[in-house]
């Protein structure tokens, strides 16, 4: 069994590794399909991890995933073997604070595949076989690649749910990347009535548009393009302080700015914040949203298919993370497991 392991900044292995044991009582085995790389797996690839969170060991890297159920454990009901599912990533403890206040998503002792965020690292999934609890392999009626945009249309659904009712709302939303068209569909889906997105390149605002957008700036080449417009809510999917900033400056007073992008340091405007009482939150993964992700992408309620622009298979792992890291030529890039 093959799997994609990352050992440090620029070292991306397809290494050889025992098919696991299994699947025990409660659990099931789940052949992989489909992996679609994150913005965090492109921070192992390309700098050894990001801010404070490094790669210590080698790790498998990958949490966007779907497959079909190969086998089932002693005593799972609800799933049969052919059936397509998404694997859900997130193991929180159940247990800590966070966990017993209902915020899962904030768990202090999660366990997320393919986060060196604890140590050992949390292994991820960018394997052809796996095995987990049954609760973590979410039926999808989709097709794989689909099914592997479970988890980052999940995380834009949890940021929906941070910024409060988006209903008729005026939205705007920085960064066209992956994250921030899923966030334009989760902002649809919630009843707003206006989408702007900003970029600094024009192909993510394609996509942006052909996924819902009523707007794009592109804010490289027009920077006063969002003069004279005001938003109810934003969501900053860029990372990028100045588009934080940015932001900011368009928002009405009362209104919400969610950051979903994890990025550098601003200095904030203060003076200019107390009065006009905009509420800054961070959104962090997502927590029953995954399931909610699972079956809006089964009703066909989203069609987030214009997101995916690559798959590559397993061999050319290296290739399709150097095509990830190039905002210019690819959005979602995924590649094909077990080929
Ligand atoms: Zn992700
Ligand atoms: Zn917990």
């Amino acid at each position: 069994m093959y799997s994609i392991v990352a050992h440090g900044a620029r070292d991306l292995r397809l290494e050889e590794g025992a098919i696991p044991d299994g699947p025990g009582p409660g659990e099931v085995a789940v052949a992989l399909r489909i992996g679609g790389i994150c913005g965090s797996d492109l921070h192992y690839f390309n700098h050894g991890g990001f801010g404070t969170v490094r790669l210590r060991e080698p790790m498998v890297l990958g949490h966007e995933v779907a497959g079909t159920i190969a086998a089932l454990g002693e005593g799972v009901a609800g799933l049969a073997p052919g059936q397509t599912v998404a694997v859900n990533p997130s193991r929180p403890c159940g247990a800590c604070a966070n966990c017993r206040r209902g915020r899962a998503n904030l768990c202090t002792d999660m366990r997320f595949n393919g986060s060196a965020m604890r140590f050992p690292h949390v292994q991820g999934l960018f394997r052809e076989s796996v095995v987990v609890p049954a609760a973590q392999a979410v039926p999808v009626e989709a097709s794989p690649d689909l099914a592997a945009l479970c988890e980052p249309f999940a995380v834009c659904l949890h940021a929906a749910a941070r910024a409060g009712s988006l209903l008729g709302a005026r939205v705007l939303v920085s960064g066209s990347g992956p994250i921030g068209c899923l966030t334009v569909l989760a902002a649809r889906l919630a009843g707003a009535a206006e989408i702007v997105v900003t970029d600094i390149a024009e192909p993510p605002l394609a996509v942006a548009r052909a996924l819902g957008a009523t707007a794009t700036v592109n804010v490289a080449a027009s920077p006063d393009g969002l003069d004279g417009r005001v938003f109810d809510a934003a969501f900053e999917c860029s990372g990028n302080g100045q588009a934080l900033l940015a932001a900011l400056k368009v928002m009405r007073a009362g209104g919400r700015l969610v950051l979903v992008g994890l990025g550098g340091e601003v200095t904030l405007p203060i003076a200019g914040l107390v009065p006009s009482e905009i509420e800054i939150v961070g959104s962090f993964r997502f927590d029953g949203e995954f399931a909610m992700a699972a079956d809006l992408i089964s009703r066909g309620r989203v069609d987030p298919s214009p997101l995916i622009t690559h798959t590559l298979p397993m061999r050319r792992a290296e290739e399709a993370f150097v095509l990830a890291s190039d905002r210019a030529a690819a959005m979602k890039v995924q590649i094909a497991l077990g080929a």
